[in-house]
């Protein structure tokens, strides 16, 4: 780290956000420009909003004001591709330019009065640092108990995430580039950015409401994105398969065993026994068959994605040695 105060690109997706713009165009240059002025940050720190193919005029308001406001950068996306997408976008734009970027929604609903904790934490040696909400007082019971459970079900799945954190993070220009070599898709960054590593910490605030218009992520949104983020993470969908397969064997056995009690007491009809031994047997089969053509898919899908296999830190060799005694 160097000793010059360090460049912030502060990334914000926008995606039909024009109601909201003016004031968190407003509330993010006031904390840049402050925060340049107490010398904690670059004065070539800058907010960087993306529009992510917004059909109203949002565009239009972020080109104005950043014709007239020297901390506005603005990235048009040529359609709309969604919140991880444009966020990504906006993170790829930013990762040469800057030391750190936070990003944050453009509805405000994250408190800014965290970033400069955030900075702080970085100061003090952390790459990436996570906002985490204290309380969930200003969601509706369903959001909450929805939002909670997803959480709960992640990590049931076996997928790494930071409990009640969304998108609103700091991260290194190094973290950034880390996150460049994740080549897949479907972006879920909130179980990509764990596998980052280096050392991270937690700020916390109270999440606020939406300062105007409405939710983009309605109920449809907000159950493909869960089903986008287990899916994109966790294999364990398929190995429920081979469980279930296997357990329908034994049952099938159990079956098998009450068949021949019964077949043998003379009670049952004839081609019974062998009717019912067969439909369970087979159908345990065919489950545990598709379960192990499903571990192949499953490892298919995770080569397909070529993630990083590890984030070389620091790599103490002779050439380090002979640079440092030079
Ligand atoms: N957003 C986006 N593209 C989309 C949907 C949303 O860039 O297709 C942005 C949106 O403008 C906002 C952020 O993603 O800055 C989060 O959306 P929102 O606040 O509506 O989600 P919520 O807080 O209700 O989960
Ligand atoms: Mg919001």
């Amino acid at each position: 780290m160097n000793s010059s105060p360090a460049v912030l690109y502060i990334v914000v997706p926008c995606y039909n956000e024009c109601e909201v713009f003016p004031t968190t165009a407003a509330e993010l240059t006031k904390l840049v420009a402050s925060l340049s002025e107490e010398g904690k940050i670059s004065e070539k720190s800058r907010i960087l909003f993306v529009d992510d193919g917004s059909k109203d005029n949002t565009w239009e308001l972020i080109d104005a004001e950043y014709r007239k406001n020297k901390y506005i950068c603005g990235l048009k996306l040529a359609g709309n591709v969604g919140h991880q997408n444009a966020l990504f976008a906006g993170l790829m734009a930013a990762k040469d330019l800057c030391d750190i970027s936070v990003s944050i929604d453009a509805d405000l609903q994250d408190d800014t009065q965290a970033i400069p904790q955030m900075i702080d934490k970085y100061y003090e040696g952390c790459d990436i640092v996570y906002g985490v909400r204290s309380g969930r007082k200003t969601d509706s019971f369903f959001k909450r108990t929805t939002a909670q459970g997803f959480y709960k079900f992640m990590k049931g799945m076996g997928v790494k995430t930071v409990y009640n954190h969304a998108d609103f993070r700091l991260m290194s220009a190094r973290a950034m580039a880390q996150l460049g070599n994740y080549e897949e898709r479907n972006m879920f960054l909130r179980g990509i950015v764990p596998l980052i590593g280096y050392k991270t910490d937690c700020v916390y605030y109270e999440r606020k409401e939406r300062l105007a218009g409405e939710s983009k992520y309605p109920l449809k949104k907000m159950l493909s994105f869960a089903f986008d983020g287990i899916t994109s993470f966790s294999i364990k969908p398929i190995t429920l398969i081979s469980a279930v397969g296997i357990l329908i064997i034994v049952v099938s056995i159990i079956a098998a065993i009450y068949s021949l009690i019964s077949y043998f007491c003379g009670n049952t009809t004839p081609g019974w026994t062998s009717l019912i031994l067969s439909i369970w047997f087979l159908g345990g089969v065919q489950l545990v068959s598709i379960g192990l053509i499903g571990q192949y898919i499953g490892k298919i899908y995770v080569e397909s994605k070529h993630r990083p296999r590890y984030n070389p830190e620091i790599f103490l060799s002779d050439e380090t040695r002979a640079e440092e005694t030079k």
